[in-house]
């Protein structure tokens, strides 16, 4: 955040580790020049031209990229197309405004709406507005939507970076991105770090002109023009990453972690079928945790019983005999949901969100179980419900679970009731546990420790506050394990601390022997217990 006087060095905060060194290019300039304007009629034409012209951009780049990525830019496919949203903007043409400048002035008072909210979430987003602004304005201004093209390999610094604008860079020769602002919650920060492309975020002031530029994704840094002796000390430390990289590749391959001579589970958390394709997956003890909240708002409205059913089914088959832990939709918070999740709630981390949306939306939540309860046929399936806090909403959850088995038998559909379990995440549920009838306890350390400290998880200026390392979570996490060990009932974690090499020995002190992780931190978290288990702690 700070540049250091003696080089051009700029802190900020790690949102994708790696290093990258390249061309130095800025991309955030707006697109210049005017637009000759016409009658309202034509001006109304030439708005949806570049409107289509944008759409098509930006459904390709969806439809090249697929799976997580398609998902993400559904956001702005949405937009161009809300007729609330571009209604006042025809409007001001009507009243005889130019398409850009109208363009532009609504883009602008939507950009500074969304940057002054308190909501990390909703601040990111106002990156993929700024790029539907500039990309109708290019095509209005006489150019092609498409942004200009940047060099391979390059270190690409911008204020914020939208998602469609990384997917349209080639990083087939490496590369990484320096953002002024941005956020590591963001979903370029979440794409960046799937597709092993180093981020830092949060540089803040870079006014320099500069050549090249060395980014180093774990010291959270960028020097522009370095000298020769930086070059050199970037390039050791570049290389001591891709050695020990390669060396958590080859403990990967290896049977299982264990600590103390237990074995530790190492499963991991998707967000849909195609993440199973991460290499890394194959080598997981299972899934621990698939967040069916993303197969929501993927096409028009809900997803049917059918659609549902295939993707656990295809998550079941990948697993084979491994246990594969379904959680039912947690849609609410800042995973908002059209025409599922409640609209305007002035605190949604505190609202109707997870299981309390489920069991206030039947409708909604017996499609998914029916779902459930034909998949559980098939193979290892557990079923976990989120955001529980009292023992009833886990037992009504259950009845209309065993109601739905009993309506399928009835048809004569092969259904069964699986081991149902809850997610510990809310302070209540975890200094309670002993009243929970579950048959497993899943510990959501993202919630739990946001609800302990009173830290929003997507406020990334919270900083020491917000450490799921501080005892007060800690305790809830011992407390949860030890009721497991006594009664018998299997406890994992699956929050990002369990990725998160720093928190390894602290769960392992707590009991913890079973830990669901993102594909791409397996083989760090396995080296990391590897080298618990040898007694060596530094990583
Ligand atoms: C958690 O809260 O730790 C968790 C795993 O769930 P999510 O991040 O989806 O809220
Ligand atoms: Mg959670």
């Amino acid at each position: 955040m700070r540049a250091d006087l003696a080089r051009l060095a700029y802190r900020g905060r790690t949102a994708s580790i790696g290093f990258a060194h390249g061309p130095f290019v800025r991309v955030d300039a707006a697109p210049s020049g005017r637009h000759a304007s016409g009658t309202p009629e034509d001006e109304k034409r030439a708005l949806r031209a570049a409107l289509e012209s944008g759409g098509r951009q930006i459904a390709s780049l969806a439809h090249a990229a697929g799976g997580e990525a398609a998902q993400i830019l559904e956001f702005q496919v949405v937009l161009l197309d809300d007729e609330d949203f571009l209604d006042p903007v025809f409007a001001a043409i009507a009243a005889g405004a130019p398409a850009d400048a109208a363009w532009s002035s609504a883009l602008d008072e939507q950009i500074a709406d969304y940057n002054s909210a308190s909501d990390e979430y909703l601040q990111a987003r106002s990156s993929d507005l700024a790029d539907l602004r500039d990309r109708v304005l290019r095509t209005l201004r006489g150019g092609t939507a498409e942004a200009p093209k940047i060099p391979g390999g390059a270190v690409v610094c911008a204020e914020d970076l939208p998602p469609s604008r990384f997917l349209e860079i080639d990083w087939s020769n490496g590369g990484g991105v320096a953002l002024l602002r941005g956020s590591p919650t963001s979903h370029v920060a979440l794409l960046a770090r799937s597709r092993g492309i180093p981020m830092v975020v949060q540089l803040g002031t870079v006014a320099e002109p500069a050549q090249a530029a060395l980014l180093d994704g774990e010291r959270a840094t960028l020097e522009l023009d370095p000298s020769a002796q930086q070059i050199d000390v970037f390039e050791r430390r570049r290389d001591a990453h891709r050695k020990s990289r390669a060396a958590a590749h080859a403990i990967l391959r290896r049977p299982a972690a264990s600590w103390g001579g237990e074995k530790i589970k190492l499963l991991i958390n998707i967000q849909r079928v195609d993440d199973l394709d991460h290499v890394d997956a194959q080598y997981a003890d299972g899934v621990g945790l698939m967040r069916t909240e993303f197969l929501l708002g993927q096409g028009a409205g809900l997803p049917d019983e059918e659609t549902q059913y295939l993707a656990y089914d295809a998550v079941l088959r990948w697993a084979g005999n491994r246990p594969v832990t379904i959680r039912t939709f947690d849609a609410g918070g800042d995973k908002p949901v059209p025409g599922f999740t409640e609209d305007g709630e002035a605190n949604p981390f505190l609202g109707v969100r997870g299981l309390r949306l489920c069991l206030a939306r039947p409708d909604v939540f017996a499609v998914q179980l029916r779902a459930l309860a034909r998949a559980a046929t098939l193979g290892n399936l557990r079923v976990m419900f989120p955001m529980v806090t009292t023992p009833d909403e886990l037992e009504a959850a259950r009845s209309a679970f065993v109601d739905v088995v009993r309506a399928l038998q009835a048809r004569r559909i092969p259904a069964v009731l699986p081991e149902l379990g809850i997610m510990v995440e809310v302070p209540a549920a975890a200094l309670t546990i002993e009243r929970f009838k579950a048959s497993f306890f899943s510990i959501g350390s993202n919630d739990l420790a946001q609800y302990v400290t009173a830290c929003d998880r997507t406020n990334g200026t919270l900083g020491k506050l917000s450490d799921p390392l501080q005892p007060a979570v800690l305790e809830l996490i011992g407390r949860t394990v030890d009721y497991g060990r006594r009664a018998g009932i299997s406890v994992s974690l699956c929050g990002e601390m369990a990725g998160d090499p720093r928190c390894i020995p602290a769960l392992l002190s707590c009991g913890l022997r079973e830990l669901s992780v993102n594909p791409s931190a397996l083989a760090q978290v396995k080296q990391t217990i590897d080298r618990l288990s040898r007694g060596d702690a530094r990583d």
